[in-house]
């Protein structure tokens, strides 16, 4: 989180955070309490957006697959109108000409019993998001260690639902720090490409944008990856989801990463291999309206 240095007064688009029941507060006042399960056991769920113009691009998707995994997971939510005013307060104000990274976060609050805790908080989008956008990333392949409908299968095992408990998502971006690249993507045991720890994988087939279903392999179902789907006849492409392989990836026209914040990044190198930018870039970008200068 971008802390403004002691001394220095808090621009328009230095970090906020809005508590429900309390409004906007310090940036660097404490909003957890210690036993907050958040904290002990990553209980709670958190949706990151992108704030464009000054608004929560796809806030109410956003807020649906919020509400579909609180469901999930057994965790009250506050109505829906109070979230959107929790939204409201953190980023009003914010300039229009500065990206913002909106997250809401929602805990499963203290342990001893008691109302979730619910803040939200604005940053600007970092730097590296924007290169990533710009010139692409590097990936490497890792597996996850399980078949890729193992976790659909279990039906006390809520899936594709965005937890606060990243330790796993965490650990691979780790690796992929000590591995030299920028970002990893999991494969099952039995061979298909699923998800990265913080995005989606999007890829162009002939005249065809696919992403990988998230209702058979219990990946988080991203908003960007699809949005872009159903509006990919606007470039004169189907969408479509099924699975791949990292080999037909390979051999696939284009290949990206979608996140929130991030956009979309187009993978550069995949597994060692480079990849040749895709013609088709550019206009996906401008499709989903992400600034890349
Ligand atoms: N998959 C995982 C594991 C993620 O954490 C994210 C976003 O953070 C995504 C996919 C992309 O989802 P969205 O496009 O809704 O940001």
């Amino acid at each position: 989180m971008v802390t403004p240095p002691v001394g220095t007064a808090p621009t328009a688009a230095s970090a906020r955070i809005a508590v429900l029941g309390r409004g906007l507060v310090p940036a660097d006042e404490p909003v957890l309490r210690a036993d907050d399960l958040g904290v002990l056991h990553g209980d709670g769920l958190f949706e990151s957006m992108h704030l464009r113009q000054g608004r929560p691009w796809l806030r109410d998707e956003h807020l649906a697959r919020l509400a579909t995994a609180a469901a999930a997971v057994d965790l009250e939510l506050p109505p829906v109108d109070a979230l959107i005013d929790l939204l409201d307060t953190v980023r009003a104000g914010w300039p229009a000409t500065v990206e913002g990274a909106l997250r809401l976060v929602c805990t499963r609050g203290s342990e001893a019993g008691g109302p979730p805790t619910v803040y939200a908080t604005v940053n600007p989008v970092p730097a590296s998001s924007q290169a990533a956008r710009r010139n692409g990333i590097t990936v490497a392949i890792l597996p996850l260690g399980v078949p890729a409908g193992a976790r659909t299968g279990l039906d006390w095992l809520p899936a594709g639902i965005k937890s606060t408990s990243y330790a796993v998502n965490s650990a691979a971006r780790r690796w992929a720090r000590r591995a030299g690249v920028d970002d990893v993507l999991w494969v099952s045991s039995d061979g298909y490409a699923l998800e990265g720890p913080i995005a989606n994988v999007v890829w162009l087939t002939g005249d065809t944008l696919c992403t990988v279903p998230a209702a058979t392999t219990g990946i988080l179902p991203g908003t960007t990856a699809a949005w872009l789907l159903a509006h990919a006849d606007e470039l004169g492409l189907d969408g479509s989801e099924r699975m791949v392989t990292p080999a037909e990836l390979h051999a696939a026209d284009g290949v990206w990463f979608s996140s929130s914040v991030r956009g979309l990044a187009e993978v550069r190198m995949l597994d060692g291999v480079r990849r040749e930018p895709c013609p088709r870039t550019p206009a996906l970008h401008a499709l989903l309206g992400f600034p890349v200068d």
